[in-house]
């Protein structure tokens, strides 16, 4: 898209491509990043560090390669489980760019543990990763509400395409509070909304 590219950490794309490899395997990541034109990240993902050198627009390319992998019917689960390994290894190397860091959760209740979390995740996003997120609450559920969002690097899609973070943040969840959640991009940027928006139920789908 004819767009200025927008700088996010390297940690943050060597995150989604550990993930993505965990998923897809060496060679279907490979595959992956020569389709996204990405071939430079072959067998050299980004640094470990907070360096602003990767780019929303190469995070976009690699979501979006995995999509045309797949197909877009059997791209979602693919992408969700993406996005739960992404939050696991995030949690593992780089808490930082998830703002959780040295969190200690004492014995809060579980919906107050939810929403320490998404405001954690959605400040880290703010200052770590570049990427203007916040908040919202409603009686039954969040809402974590992103302004820049790599599927704006992205052809437009009929509907939302940002099941990465839609993974993210079921994991998150899940991390929490021990139970599944119901996540959903109830508006998505590459489907001509101004931000995507993902809505969390707060009560368990499942213990
Ligand atoms: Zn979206």
């Amino acid at each position: 898209m004819a767009q200025e590219d927008r700088p996010m950490p390297n940690a943050a794309l060597r995150v989604l491509l550990e993930a993505i490899e965990e998923v897809m395997g060496l060679n279907g990541t490979k595959a992956v990043l020569n389709a996204g034109g990405l071939s430079a990240y072959i067998d050299n993902y980004p640094p470990k560090n907070l360096d602003m050198e990767a780019t929303f627009a190469e995070y976009g390319a690699a979501q979006q390669a995995v999509e045309d992998f797949y197909g877009p019917r059997g791209a979602r689960a693919m992408l969700l489980r993406i996005g739960r390994a992404t939050f696991q290894f995030g949690l593992r190397d780089q808490p930082a760019i998830l703002g959780l860091a040295g969190i200690a959760l004492k014995a809060l209740p579980e919906k107050t543990r939810m929403k320490l979390i998404l405001e954690r995740m959605a400040k880290a996003a703010v200052e770590r990763v570049n990427q203007p997120t916040s908040v919202r609450e409603e009686d039954d559920a969040y809402y974590f509400i992103v302004d820049e969002c790599p599927c704006g690097w992205r052809p437009p899609h009929d509907k939302s395409c940002c099941f990465v973070t839609v993974g993210v943040l079921m994991e998150a969840m899940a991390w929490i509070t021990g139970k599944l959640h119901k996540v959903e991009e109830v508006a998505c940027i590459s489907n001509g909304a101004s931000n995507c928006v993902y809505r969390i139920a707060k009560e368990a789908t499942e213990d």
